[in-house]
């Protein structure tokens, strides 16, 4: 097994924690000394920087949002001046102000570092070559895995997303042998490769993809593995924390979180109590070495797990289990919480669909409807029955996950909209 920071990856959970308290510490009075937005937050609560004695504390410190976020636009959540910043990027907010994010030379250097580490668990190394077909841009997918796939030598090309056909190309004629992307971008790539006869599963070099930046599900990772031939990982990150940060490792079992450089806690929705060790609850991140954009017990609003063990891989830092979904992507039906994943999820257990699909929610006099359209793979069969036995599968085993009834629309191979980003799963005709 290679290690990119043996030393600290292996590190024993109790020196871990230590390191974690120690930090931690720092970091109150850190952001105490230098936030006005932090100063104000604390003294409204009654807390000192001095109440914090170790992570056993942490639950005396008071959570952040991404409201504050907003609230404070464009920096008044910084904890430096924005002459010490060396980059900036920001979220693509389709409403409202989008959020700023600023990173000093460190924290570029720890983002790096951490990338580095993930990439080294999957096997990558200098000898590689990556695609980075995230976005570039104020988006951070595209230059936070450029920097990361930089770090461990490796031999990086930006092709950003979009122009498949180029990515398509390139990818061959350089022998690309990792790709990053969103994972309905990859089941686009792979069903173009299909179409022009050069499946990816006859390319002998790739053998490696890292996925994010939408949920997606383990039925998704299979049809992807088997559909191509390399392995797929799950990374995660968000740009409030960073960008992507965090990957599985060869156990393909939680993405793991790098405990020198983050606490996570998941917390029960509704006390904001601690749950036990793998269950669910909402995920709360304190990044304990940014120096530009800290933050303090931040509510990102995804439902998440982690568990806490030693990993068979030897790495001893917590695993964030694979998301159910982020409340951003949550859509309530009939007073249901429904996230696209969940869809997907059925969806992809069934051979006959491809990965494509849409969720269409309409108001019809007092009641919601719900309606998928499903795209097959293949749609040439005259038989009606056939059909019809796919929709009542269909519709039975989404029931079954979403506890709500849904209609079934099938559509041809190729008419749902193929995204280069972040898929589209959702049209809500409803007016608020
Ligand atoms: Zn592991």
């Amino acid at each position: 097994m290679a290690y990119w920071n043996q030393e600290i990856e292996t590190m024993d959970p109790a020196r871990l924690r230590a390191l974690q308290s120690e930090r931690l510490v720092k970091l109150v009075h850190y952001v105490y000394e230098n936030s006005p937005f932090y100063k104000k937050l604390f003294d409204e609560k009654g807390i000192k920087p001095d109440d914090i004695k170790s992570i056993d504390d942490i639950q005396k410190l008071p959570f952040t949002f991404k409201k504050d976020l907003r609230d404070t636009y464009p920096t008044g959540m910084f904890c430096v001046k924005n002459t010490d910043l060396v980059r900036i990027h920001a979220s693509s907010g389709t409403t409202g102000k989008p959020i700023v994010v600023g990173y000093t030379q460190n924290d570029i250097d720890n983002w790096a570092e951490s990338l580095a580490r993930g990439f080294t668990s999957v096997g990558l190394d200098q000898d590689d070559i990556l695609q980075v077909s995230y976005g570039y841009g104020l988006f951070t997918g595209g230059l936070g895995a450029h920097y990361g796939s930089e770090r461990i030598g490796a031999t990086t090309i930006p092709t950003s997303s979009g122009n498949t056909e180029r990515q398509l190309s390139l990818m061959e004629d350089l022998g690309v042998t990792a790709v990053l992307c969103t994972p309905s971008y990859f089941s686009y790539l792979i069903e173009v490769a299909e179409k022009e006869g050069r499946s990816l599963k006859n390319n002998k070099s790739l053998r490696v993809g890292i996925f994010g930046a939408e949920p997606w599900s383990e039925s998704l990772r299979h049809r992807i593995e088997e559909r191509s031939g390399i392995k797929a990982y799950d990374v995660f990150g968000t740009s409030e924390l960073s960008g992507p940060l965090f990957t599985e490792c060869p156990e393909q079992k939680g993405m793991h979180v790098w405990a020198d450089m983050f606490i996570v806690e998941i917390l029960n929705p509704d006390t904001m109590e601690p749950v036990k060790d793998g269950e669910t609850g909402e995920l709360v991140v304190t990044t304990l070495l940014k120096e530009a954009l800290p933050l303090i017990r931040y509510r990102i609003g995804d439902l998440a797990s982690v568990e806490t063990g030693v990993c068979p891989c030897g790495r001893t830092h917590p695993r964030l289990m694979r998301l159910k979904g982020r409340s951003d992507d949550m859509i309530i039906v009939r007073g249901i919480n429904v996230f696209p994943g969940q869809v997907e999820s059925v969806l992809m257990k069934i051979p006959e669909v491809s990965p494509h699909f849409m969720i269409i929610i309409e108001r019809n006099g007092e009641l919601d409807d719900m309606t998928v359209q499903v795209e097959l793979n293949d749609m040439s069969s005259d038989k009606v029955d056939d059909y019809n036995k796919l929709i009542a599968r269909i519709s039975h085993d989404l029931r079954t996950v979403l506890t709500l009834s849904a209609s079934i629309e099938l559509v041809n191979p190729g008419t749902i909209p193929r995204s280069e980003g972040k898929a589209k799963r959702v049209i809500d005709k409803r007016k608020f």
